[in-house]
């Protein structure tokens, strides 16, 4: 069976800026796989190439076989993309938010239930949502992302600035959802513990290069680490 991800040699370009410098990877069923690297490496705009918000300016890159580019309405069907700056409508409660995604993404009221479940809000979800934390609307925004069921979730930075207990909550989701539904997961992360837990594969992007990818444990003994930072060290020349 095809992969869910295929990119070959993919190149972006901003200007005069080459953000991506000809990266490959793939990513299989029910994977989840970890993109890390120093700011402004490259991940987001792989990324958002892959949630079909960017254009490539070279290279390949499919969704289960559909072209990002040339078949973006099929690769759209397929995703769901959790931006790092996600947010909600601030006068919709937390209900009534993944409601009103429910609708616009065509799928019936298990989805919502399913939703609420996976934010796990407890009482808050019939609150509004300006009234929330960032580690509750985090939570809401990964609700949104999954309860569709896509075969990829593209996820930038889930935890990024969130307390351990939202924190944890985010990656026991993200991991249940890999594994129990077979939604593929693609992220990108700064926390290496995050990414050692999670991450089945891991791939490291420096300066729009990517420098190594391989399963986290693999790559602890292979660069003879006890930890994933370690490893980031030995192979960013500058970090
Ligand atoms: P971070 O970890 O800080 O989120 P990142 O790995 O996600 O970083 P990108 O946001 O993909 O990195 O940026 C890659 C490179 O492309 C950086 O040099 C960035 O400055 C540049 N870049 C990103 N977006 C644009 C844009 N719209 N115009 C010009 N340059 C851009």
């Amino acid at each position: 069976m095809a992969e869910v991800v295929v990119v070959e040699n993919l190149v972006k370009k901003y200007g005069n800026v080459m953000a991506l410098k000809g990266i490959s990877f793939t990513v299989g069923h029910g994977e989840i796989f970890g993109l890390v690297g120093p700011n402004g490496a490259g991940k987001t705009t792989t990324l958002r190439i892959l949630a079909t918000l960017l254009t490539p300016t070279s290279g390949r890159v499919e969704v289960l076989g559909h072209d990002v580019v040339t078949e973006r309405d099929e690769v759209r069907k397929l995703i769901s993309y959790l931006p790092e700056e996600a947010g909600a409508y601030p006068y919709l409660t937390g209900r009534e938010y993944l409601e009103l995604m429910a609708k616009i993404y065509r799928v019936g009221r298990e989805a919502v239930e399913e939703g609420i479940r996976i934010a796990g809000l407890g009482d808050a979800i019939d609150r509004q949502v300006r009234t929330y934390s960032k580690g509750m609307k985090r939570r809401l925004q990964l609700a949104r992302a999954l309860m569709v069921r896509p075969r990829l979730a593209i996820l930038d930075e889930p935890t990024s600035g969130l307390d351990v207990v939202h924190a944890v909550h985010v990656r026991k989701m993200i991991k249940q959802y890999a594994r129990e539904h077979g939604v593929s997961v693609l992220l990108s992360s700064h926390n290496m513990l995050e990414v050692h837990y999670l991450c089945d594969r891991v791939a490291l992007i420096d300066e729009g290069v990517l420098k190594l990818i391989g399963k986290p444990d693999e790559l602890l003994e292979e660069y003879g680490a006890s930890n994933l930072e370690e490893v980031f060290v030995k192979v960013v020349a500058h970090a």
